[in-house]
C-alpha cells in the first residue's frame, strides 16, 4: 500500500525525518509512536504531501506520489486539531469529506447516514457540532475522514483530547471497524497503551529515525535498545 524509501526532512540542521524507511501493507495498521518532536506528524505530512522532503520517495500502491496533490492521493485524514466547522451540523460536516468523491446529491446524502451509524452516532446528523461532546466531536471527524473511503487512513493523535476510559473504549471500537472495513491505517500516538490495543505493527521513532519496528508484542518483550525500553517503560 504504502512505501517510504529513504525519506528525508531537514529544518535547519535538524532532522525530522532522517532517511526513513517504511512499508505498510494492504489492510495493516500501523501505530507510530514516539517522544515529542521525533518526527512523527513530519512522517504523516510527508506521505499526504503537505511537507515537502529533501529527498526520498514516497509510493502509494507502487506509484511514485512525487507531484501528486494531497488530494488526490487517496488518503483519509484526521489531525489532532480536527477543525470540524463548528457552525454547520453533524451532517454537513460528514459530507464535506464526501465531496472529495464526487458524488450526487442523494448519494451523498445515503452516505452520511451509513458513515454516522459505523461512527456508532446514528441519526445524528441534524446536530450541532458546538453541542456534541468531545468523543462525538472525534467519532464525527473520523466519518469525515472516511467518508471519501480512502485508501489509506491517517490519523495523528486521533484521540488526544479524550480522557482516559473513553479512548480505550473507542479504542476497541476502531480496531472491530477498521477489520471490518479493510482500511490500512497508519496513526500516530503518543499513548502506548492506545498504540499496542489497535495495531497490528507499531513503529518507535527517535529523533528522526525509526528505532523499532514490529508487533507490539515483539515490541514489548523485546526492545531492541535501551532507548526503546526507557521509552515504554516512562510512558507506561
Ligand atoms: P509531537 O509528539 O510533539 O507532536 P512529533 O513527533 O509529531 O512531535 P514533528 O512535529 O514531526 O514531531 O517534528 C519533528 C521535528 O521537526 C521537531 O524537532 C520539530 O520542532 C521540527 N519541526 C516540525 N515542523 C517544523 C517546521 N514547520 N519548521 C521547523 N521545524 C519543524
Ligand atoms: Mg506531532
Amino acid at each position: 500500500m504504502l512505501t517510504l524509501e529513504s525519506a528525508t526532512v531537514r529544518f535547519g540542521r535538524r532532522m525530522a525525518l532522517d532517511a526513513v524507511d517504511l512499508e505498510v501493507a494492504d489492510h495493516e495498521i500501523v501505530c507510530v509512536l514516539g517522544p515529542s518532536g521525533s518526527g512523527k506528524s513530519t512522517l504523516l505530512r510527508v506521505v499526504a504531501g503537505l511537507q515537502p522532503m529533501d529527498g526520498g520517495r514516497v509510493l502509494l500502491g507502487g506509484a511514485d506520489q512525487a507531484g501528486v496533490p494531497v488530494h488526490r492521493r487517496g488518503l483519509g485524514l484526521m489531525f489532532q486539531d480536527h477543525q470540524l466547522f463548528p457552525h454547520r451540523d453533524v451532517g454537513a460536516n460528514v459530507a464535506f469529506g464526501l465531496r472529495m468523491h464526487a458524488a450526487g446529491r442523494a448519494e451523498r446524502e445515503r452516505g452520511v447516514a451509513d458513515l454516522l451509524e459505523l461512527v456508532g452516532l446514528p441519526g445524528a446528523e441534524r446536530r450541532a457540532v458546538a453541542a456534541l461532546s468531545g468523543g462525538e466531536q472525534q467519532r464525527v471527524a473520523l466519518a469525515r475522514a472516511l467518508a471519501p473511503s480512502p485508501k489509506l487512513l491517517m490519523l495523528d493523535e486521533p484521540l488526544g483530547q479524550l480522557d482516559r476510559s473513553l479512548r480505550e473504549r473507542l479504542v476497541v471500537e476502531l480496531r472491530t471497524l477498521f477489520g471490518r472495513l479493510g482500511t490500512t491505517v497508519l496513526a500516530v500516538t503518543h499513548d502506548q497503551g492506545e498504540a499496542f490495543a489497535l495495531a497490528d505493527r507499531v513503529v518507535v521513532m527517535r529523533d528522526g529515525r525509526i528505532a523499532q519496528t514490529g508487533t507490539p508484542l515483539e515490541v514489548w518483550q523485546r526492545p531492541a535498545s535501551a532507548f526503546v525500553a526507557r521509552f515504554l517503560g516512562f510512558d507506561n
